[in-house]
């Protein structure tokens, strides 16, 4: 794994939250993406050298609706950039790590993605992405 990529915090409505993050950042996001496979509605933050990506569920049984009946409102995942996303995958079932993704996906800012059980990894929902080229 090369760095964090991102870190991903789920939102009950993403139009309050863009504010709030804008405030805080001193200025806006610079993508809104709906990831329909997932259910989710995101929008991306640059602060500096980091991204910070804010989810909304857009149907109850997306991943993010039930993190938030479940926890609340906070950080939902950690995403760290990896170079070869199926290489990485082989690597950490190896490992002995749970994956809730087998094989990448399509994520949201142009990724392939692939999320890790937090049950294998300390309660933390770790997500490996690997920028799509080209
Ligand atoms: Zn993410």
């Amino acid at each position: 794994m090369r760095k964090i990529e991102h870190i991903g915090i789920a939102v009950k409505d993403i139009d309050s939250s863009n504010d709030l993050f804008a405030s805080l950042f001193g200025k806006e996001h610079y993508k809104l993406e709906e990831v329909e496979s997932e259910g989710v509605k995101t929008s991306f933050f640059k602060c500096g050298p980091n991204k910070i990506e804010l989810l909304q569920a857009t149907n109850e049984n997306s991943p993010i609706a039930k993190f938030i009946e479940k926890k609340g409102e906070g950080i939902h995942h950690i995403a760290f950039a990896v170079d070869n996303i199926e290489k990485e995958i082989k690597r950490l079932t190896k490992e002995g790590f749970t994956m809730i993704h087998k094989a990448p996906k399509k994520g949201a800012d142009n990724k392939l993605i692939a999320f890790l059980h937090p049950k294998s990894t300390n309660g933390v929902l770790v997500e490996l992405c690997q920028e799509i080229k080209g």
